[in-house]
């Protein structure tokens, strides 16, 4: 007798258990509980944008946790939840986050999605990398359709083909672009929660106005410098800011993901673009050791300083209150140095 009420104390238990972890998992995330407006936001940049933007009417979560690699980031179950708990996802774009078309298609209607690099101009990689493999200064800006033939005896540097993004996922450093992604979202934002409207208009243009005085300082540095040329030792993030204000770089890598090491000729161009031009700076990404730069620093005398991608940022940059435009402001303070 005692035996069995012990069985049935234990069944009740572990029945119990069982029903309350059934009903976390059904609904983790109360939304809208305190009647804001949910957004999940992949990376750094959107984070900073919707948080900007929704100010005191929004939640937001940034789906890639701190120090995590980005371009191999998996949502966990817990974000998929998440995810289909919010009333707005702000995502990169599928080269940035290819498993976001599985989630969207199996979303709730009522969940408000935006890919991000529909409204930018999106550079495609092995054409920017064909424009900027050329030797020397010359640069050929008015024929840029004229490159196939006479480039391809550099097929080989393109062995690492499998981990290439057909098109550069980076679209934030282009402050140009970045104003465009703050526009995007103020229009989802306007559309869920209209009541708020002029609230959400009035926060997107004042971040606007900063992040366009941002581009002009960083226009107005390059125009005054009589160098333009900047180089990197680290993964290369950074064809929307090269485009953007028309430099001239040269760098180790080809791309940002992990897998691509660069090869000794690679480093062997960089170190000679350095000693050619004397120019003081070798960029590498944050959060990194920077072992290639290093090599490099130690070849020519160039300083190693970080050029920040703004993938992501640290717990305690968050704490710290970093914005997108804090750390770009970082970036430009660097890239004096650089082209001095
Ligand atoms: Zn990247």
């Amino acid at each position: 007798m005692k035996k069995n009420a012990a069985f049935v104390a234990i069944l009740i238990l572990i029945f119990s258990i069982i029903t309350a972890v059934i009903l976390q998992f059904k609904n983790p995330v109360k939304k809208k509980q305190d009647g804001k407006i949910q957004i999940i936001a992949t990376l750094f940049p959107q984070y900073d944008f919707a948080k900007q933007i929704g100010g005191d009417k929004v939640d937001v979560i940034l789906l890639l946790p701190s120090g995590s690699e980005s371009h191999t980031y998996e949502p966990t179950p817990q974000d998929m939840v998440s995810i289909n708990n919010s009333d707005l996802f702000v995502y990169t774009g599928k080269e940035m986050e290819p498993w976001a078309d599985n989630i969207i298609s199996g979303m709730k209607n009522d969940i408000k999605v935006l890919d991000l690099s529909t409204t930018v101009d999106l550079i495609n990689s092995e054409e920017f990398e064909e424009e900027h493999s050329e030797e020397g200064e010359e640069h050929h800006d008015g024929d840029e359709h004229h490159h196939e033939d006479e480039h391809n005896h550099e097929g080989e540097h393109y062995h690492d083909e499998e981990h290439h993004h057909a098109y550069d996922p980076h679209i934030w450093l282009n402050p140009q672009y970045a104003i465009q992604m703050v526009r995007a979202i103020e229009n989802q934002l306007c559309e869920l929660d209209p009541d708020n409207k002029e609230y959400y208009q009035n926060n997107a243009s004042a971040y606007i106005k900063e992040i366009e005085q941002l581009d002009n300082d960083i226009e107005e540095t390059v125009d005054n410098s009589k160098n333009k040329k900047i180089a990197f030792g680290g993964v290369f993030a950074y064809a929307y800011f090269i485009e953007r204000y028309n430099l001239d770089f040269k760098s180790a890598y080809e791309s940002c993901g992990e897998s691509a090491e660069p090869s000794t000729a690679q480093i062997k161009e960089v170190i000679d673009y350095i000693n050619e031009y004397k120019l003081p700076v070798i960029f590498y990404k944050e959060y990194t050791t920077g072992n290639h730069a290093r090599t490099i620093s130690e070849a020519t005398g160039a300083k190693m300083l970080v050029f920040n991608t703004v993938h992501n940022v640290s717990k305690d940059e968050i704490k710290d209150g970093a914005t997108y435009v804090s750390i770009m402001r970082q970036n430009l303070e660097n890239l004096k140095k650089a082209l001095n």
